[in-house]
């Protein structure tokens, strides 16, 4: 194909200005200005009667005007009546200019488009859109639906359609270089038009069109571009892991016997679902291409000593292993665990987050560029500054919280030298199928599918605020059974601040109430050492009640505690509730989750507390979740822009999911330069994955 001149200055009317604001959403070409979609349509093909109109009606009318004046209260404000012969209606403008008032005289036939609504004396519009009709040419009505697209301050609507008008008929007239990137074979028994048809459809809708169909984005024509997109998305991830694969890694092999000695001196047995990852991984660790493995495990399942075992192997073999978390709180915990389980064996893990400063940190940095075996932080192991000397081995713990860029940029940091690292990436929440296809594709994956032997499900209750002192009664049993409880006091989107003291109110409060109880409290204003000392209390029995923000939602684990309170539940998601509640349940005895929330909740507030008394199967609550919110929001990526799908939606389009793996493969394969096209189509070459 020609090369097409497909810069947005070619366009009429696009000026720098202009150009800029185009650049913002993304739009750099006339064809990008095509994957900019409609969020909704205008129905402007037919002229409703006046006299039949209802309040909430969007709809284009037509009259002659009765009358027009500018009446001034504390407001200037254009009031014209117009009638149609079935009825009459009063239009208000707030903003006018006084030729306005001359164009709309008595007798004057005007268009408009608007929501009538109910005012004073019958029905109104409040600024419709309109436009005189003066001759003939004027009286056409458009036989297309009008598009209403996203759009940014300064770019109105009317410049919207000038500009797509442009591109489409640019399109129809084979003038742009917009290939069919869609394979055949992905069709299937979709109807699925051409890409031209499509976007022709979806920017100028046939009157008639099926606007639900289209504004919920089912219709075939959106359908064949989220096909398109997911597959995008789905190539691009593969393809970067499958670069990764290229690199070479050192081959780790069984020969010191450090995991035998682990073993033997841990104070249980791996379950038949751990011995069998750990098979998985060390298998991938003795390629010499980078291991890319996906750990999946429910809340409990025991992930943390898999990812021990996997750190051995490749001190075993003399290179140096990281496990990054992404919360402090989380790190500490496996910090606690491996230094209880290393220490011994004269392996003392090196300790490093953006907390340790100073002496300490100069410390930390000496010891890893020194090649100390394991170290465990947070994202301060990616910062600069941190230089590590054969590492062989990085675990990302609870991976989606960090993005991909994140995940990348540790890797990047074993890169610099001649080998690469493995990678092993764990999650808790456990991943929607949906999820892994897009932003996890081209990874391995494992499952931890079965708990630790002798444990019980949770039993879930959900009770009104109002039985708050019942509640209380009950950690009170519990506790004198020998028992240990949490009570998490939930703020969203407080500042730490606030947060804390919310629950220093419910730690007296309990407190008073239950006098003969030790209380502790943990919140994320406590210095490290602090939350520490009382972690420590908590976990030696010392203490029976631990009142706590949602710091402790992750990596805490105490056995014992086998009652877990949330209150205002109703304000939590789904994910974070199952991982407050996997906090119990960690033992053999029958544990308890009470769910509080303050009536009246909304009905999404109620599905999820009841599906979370319903099952505590983790994949079937992180599918629900998605459902519910979305994947930004499950994927903690929102604010990073990951993930972020132009037309796609992984709840609603989960059965285009199917088609896409086996198209993918052959793709991959067979067709590389297709693939690098659908990707910069849709992903771009943008700074993705540049840095962090
Ligand atoms: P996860 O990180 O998957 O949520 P953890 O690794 O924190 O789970 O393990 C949860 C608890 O179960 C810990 O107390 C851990 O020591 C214990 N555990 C792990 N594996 C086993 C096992 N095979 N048998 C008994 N207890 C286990
Ligand atoms: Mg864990």
């Amino acid at each position: 194909m020609p090369y097409l001149p497909s810069d947005l200055r070619d366009l009429h009317g696009v000026g720098p200005r202009l150009e800029t604001s185009l650049n913002q959403l993304g739009i750099h070409s006339v064809p990008d200005l095509l994957f900019h979609l409609p969020f909704r349509y205008e129905d402007r093909t037919r002229i409703h009667p006046i006299g039949g109109l209802y309040p909430g009606a969007r709809v284009l009318i037509e009259g002659e005007v009765e009358h027009s004046a500018i009446v001034r209260g504390r407001r200037a404000m254009l009031v014209v009546v117009i009638a149609d012969g079935t009825g009459r209606i009063t239009l208000r403008f707030f903003h006018f200019r006084a030729a306005q008032k001359q164009q709309l005289s008595r007798g004057t036939r005007i268009r408009c488009y608007g929501e009538a609504r109910g005012g004073f004396k019958g029905l109104e519009m409040v600024h419709p859109s309109y436009k005189r009709i003066l001759n003939e040419q004027d009286e056409a009505v458009s036989d297309r639906l009008t598009p209403v697209y996203p759009t940014v301050e300064g770019l109105g609507q009317a410049s919207w359609i000038k500009l797509t008008d442009q591109a489409l008929h640019r399109l129809r007239e084979g003038q742009l270089e917009l290939e069919e990137l869609l394979p055949d074979d992905l069709r299937g028994n979709l109807r699925i038009p051409s890409l031209a048809t499509s976007l022709n459809y979806i920017h100028r809708p046939p009157a008639g069109a099926d606007v639900a169909a289209l504004v919920e984005r089912r219709h075939p024509a959106q359908q064949r571009l989220a096909l398109e997109e997911l597959l995008a998305h789905n190539l691009s991830m593969q393809q970067l892991h499958l670069q990764q694969r290229k690199f070479n890694a050192p081959g780790m092999v069984n020969e010191s016997g450090i995991e035998t000695d682990f073993l033997a001196r841990l104070s249980f047995r791996l379950t038949a679902a751990q011995q069998r990852v750990v098979g998985e991984i060390h298998q991938d660790l003795a390629q010499l291409h980078p291991m890319q493995r996906l750990v999946q495990g429910d809340v409990g399942s025991g992930k943390t000593v898999v990812a021990a075992m996997a750190a051995l192997r490749a001190v075993g073999n003399g290179y140096q292993a990281a496990i990054m978390a992404p919360t402090e709180l989380l790190a500490e915990q496996h910090l606690r665990s491996f230094t209880e389980w290393l220490e011994p064996m004269g392996l003392k893990p090196v300790w490093l987050s953006s907390k340790v400063t100073g002496k300490a940190r100069q410390e930390a940095l000496a010891a890893i560029a020194d090649g100390a075996p394991v170290v465990i932080g947070t994202h301060a192991l990616m910062q600069q500054g941190v230089n590590f000397s054969r590492l062989g081995l990085v675990i990302v713990d609870e991976q989606h919280r960090f993005g991909v860029h994140q995940r990348l940029a540790l890797l990047d940091k074993a890169a610099a030298e001649s080998l690469h690292a493995h990678q092993l990436i764990m999650t808790a929440t456990p991943i929607p199928r949906t999820l892994a296809m897009t932003a996890y594709a081209g990874l391995e994956t494992s499952v931890i599918d079965e708990l630790p032997p002798g444990r019980k499900p949770v039993t879930t209750v959900a009770v009104s605020n109002e039985r708050r002192s019942e509640v209380i009664q009950r950690v009170e049993a519990a506790c004198g059974e020998g028992r240990q409880a949490y009570w998490v006091c939930t703020l969203i989107e407080e500042s730490d601040a606030v947060q804390a003291q919310a629950a220093e109110d419910v730690a007296r409060e309990l407190q008073s109430g239950l006098s003969g109880l030790s209380t502790g409290l943990v919140h994320g204003r406590m210095k490290p050492a602090e939350k520490q000392a009382v972690m420590d209390r908590f976990k030696q029995g010392d203490i029976q009640l631990l009142v706590a923000t949602t710091v402790i939602e992750v990596g805490v684990d105490v056995p014992n505690a086998s009652l877990m309170i949330i209150e205002n539940a109703e304000r939590l998601g789904l994910a974070q509730l199952h991982q407050l509640r996997g906090r119990v349940g960690r033992s053999e005895l029958q544990s308890s989750c009470v769910l509080i929330y303050s009536p009246p909740i909304g009905a999404l507030a109620k599905e999820r507390l009841n599906i979370l008394r319903e099952t505590s199967d983790g994949f079937r609550i992180a599918e629900k979740d998605l459902e519910l919110r979305g994947p930004g929001e499950v994927l903690g990526t929102r604010q990073t822009g990951m993930l972020q799908f132009r037309v796609a939606d992984l709840a609603r389009d989960q059965q285009l999911l199917d088609r896409i793996p086996p198209v993918a493969a052959t793709l991959l394969n067979e067709d590389p330069s297709r693939v690098e096209r659908l990707i910069r189509r849709w992903i771009g070459d943008s700074e993705r994955f540049a840095g962090v």
